[in-house]
């Protein structure tokens, strides 16, 4: 018998794909699924959210429901698309307290409320563990749609906000108790970059997009893997969360590249509209940067730069099923 834990989720979502591989507009593999609607497409996408790999001890009941929201969200980003819509199913042991599914339906509330749209039912039901499933909605115009395909050579990669903040949270997580409560906000209430991915859309520059939710090494190796490109990450350009400066150096660099989690947007640029996509990216007055942190060629494997030379941008990070190098 070959276990999940031999194949790990990777091989697990192969064997999957090979049973489902029909009847999608644009194909498996992408951060949401798509159905044709007209000129434009409803997405759809679902992400489960389970005690053992992500609710670390002392997480508050609202953190969990944003959490749980959030990254559903964040996939609706990546695919460009407007969010319409969100969906819950909750398994919960039975004796958990009342004032808990309260907080975690707070959390949600207060999630899909920032990105107006509204949670419109779902199921409830008794399980020995928590569990909590989201599936959320968008559309997008099918011209506008963003996938992880339809990157070329000479594209440029860009990455919205910050790298490492989340990794440099479950850092904190296992010492500095003080520091608990704002660690556990960092790791559990990313900020879905919606406005982001829409602009990206709209600007008719962007060639592919992804949600960084499992790491920058392990997104890229996924990128990779549908395009057979090389993408080429220069590490001195990263926009690294300013905690990681604390950290020794080596750490630091685990973190940005392979912890995950913050889930912000990566992602590929025509090279000869990145100077106008930067500009009205700024002249728009969003809060978060927009950084060129390297290009896509095609061929050479995934490559990290540094200022010593050019090593493999590797595809370690957080798996399940199986156990993982750093958390
Ligand atoms: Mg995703």
């Amino acid at each position: 018998m070959t276990r999940l834990s031999d194949i790990g989720e990777r091989g697990a979502i192969e064997i999957l794909a090979r049973i489902y591989d029909r009847g999608q507009p644009i194909g498996l593999g992408h951060d949401c699924g798509a159905v044709e609607w007209g000129d434009d497409y409803l997405v759809v996408t679902t992400d489960v959210v389970n005690q053992k790999t992500h609710v670390p001890p002392g997480a508050a009941p609202t953190q969990i429901g944003w959490y749980a929201t959030a990254v559903n969200l964040s996939d609706i980003a990546a695919a460009g698309a407007r969010p319409l819509g969100f969906v819950t199913a909750l398994s919960l042991p039975a004796d958990t307290d009342v004032e808990f599914l309260r907080g975690l339906a707070q959390g949600m509330e207060d999630c899909v409320r920032e990105f107006d749209i509204a949670v419109l039912g779902g199921d409830t039901k008794e399980s020995p563990v928590l569990s909590i499933a989201g599936t959320a909605f968008g559309r997008v115009r099918k011209d506008r749609i963003l996938l992880r395909t339809g990157a070329k050579p000479g594209d440029v990669i860009v990455v919205t906000g910050e790298i490492g903040r989340a990794g440099h949270a479950a850092r904190l997580l296992e010492g500095n108790r003080a520091l608990r409560s704002e660690a556990l906000d960092q790791l559990l209430r990313p900020y879905p970059r919606i406005a982001e991915g829409m602009f990206l859309s709209e600007s008719g520059a962007v060639t592919s997009c992804i949600d960084l939710s499992d790491g920058l090494g392990v997104s890229v190796a996924q990128l990779a893997a549908m395009t057979h490109l090389s993408y080429q990450i220069d590490f001195d350009a990263l926009p690294l969360y300013r905690g990681l400066k604390d950290l020794p150096p080596a750490a630091a660099k685990d973190l940005a590249l392979y912890y995950g989690g913050d889930y912000e947007l990566l992602a590929t640029v025509r090279p000869e509209a990145v100077g106008v996509l930067l500009e009205r990216w700024s002249g728009a007055g969003r809060g978060q940067k927009l950084t060129v942190i390297g290009k896509v060629a095609a061929s050479g494997g995934n490559v990290l730069v540094t200022k010593t030379g050019r090593e493999p941008l590797l595809a370690k990070g957080w798996e399940h099923f199986r156990s993982s190098v750093i958390r």
